[in-house]
C-alpha cells in the first residue's frame, strides 16, 4: 500500500497546537499544491467534539479563504485533533498560522450563528450536529495556548 505521510508523524512528539506543511507536490502539468496540518488538540489527550469541528469546518471554509488565496480544501482529520488545509501554490506555516489566528479571533469575537454557512438540511449532510458555542469554546482555547508554525516545538506566531 502507499505511504501516506501523516501515518509516519511521530503524533506522540508533536505539541498542539501548530502548523505543518505535510507536503508540496507537483502536478505532471507543473501546478503546485500544498497540504498543511493545523491541528488544534493534542493527539491521543483530547479531541474536538464533532458538532464544535464541523461548524468550525464551515466558518473555515469561508473565513480562511477571505485571508489566503488558493485555498482548495479545508478538511477535517477523523480523529477530530484539527484539520487538513489544501491550497495551490505555497504559502509559508507562519502565514497560515497567522491567518489562522486571526481567523479563531474573528469566531471568538465577532461570528454569530447567522455568519455560519450551510446550516440547513439543503447545504448540509448533517445540520442538526453543529455548535457554535463548542468552536468559539475551541478557539478560545487554541488561541489561549498560542499556534506554533513549528509542530515539535513552541514557535508561536
Ligand atoms: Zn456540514
Amino acid at each position: 500500500m502507499a505511504e501516506v505521510e501523516s501515518f509516519t508523524l511521530d503524533h506522540n512528539k508533536v505539541i498542539a497546537p501548530y502548523v505543518r506543511v505535510i507536503a508540496t507536490e507537483k502536478g505532471p502539468k507543473g501546478d503546485i499544491i500544498t497540504n498543511y496540518d493545523l491541528r488544534f488538540a493534542q493527539p491521543n489527550q483530547a479531541e474536538i467534539p464533532t458538532g464544535a469541528i464541523h461548524t468550525l469546518e464551515h466558518i473555515l471554509a469561508a473565513s480562511l479563504r477571505d485571508r489566503l488565496a488558493g485555498i482548495i480544501d479545508v478538511s477535517p482529520f477523523g480523529c477530530r485533533t484539527g484539520f487538513h488545509l489544501i491550497v495551490w501554490g505555497e504559502i509559508s506555516a507562519t502565514d497560515v498560522a497567522i491567518a489562522l489566528k486571526e481567523t479563531l479571533k474573528e469566531i471568538v469575537e465577532e461570528i454569530e450563528w447567522s455568519d455560519v454557512q450551510g446550516t440547513d438540511a439543503k447545504s448540509c449532510g448533517n445540520y442538526k450536529d453543529h455548535s457554535l458555542f463548542s468552536a468559539k469554546e475551541w478557539a478560545k482555547l487554541v488561541l489561549a495556548q498560542g499556534i506554533s508554525d513549528l509542530p515539535f516545538e513552541r514557535h508561536i506566531v
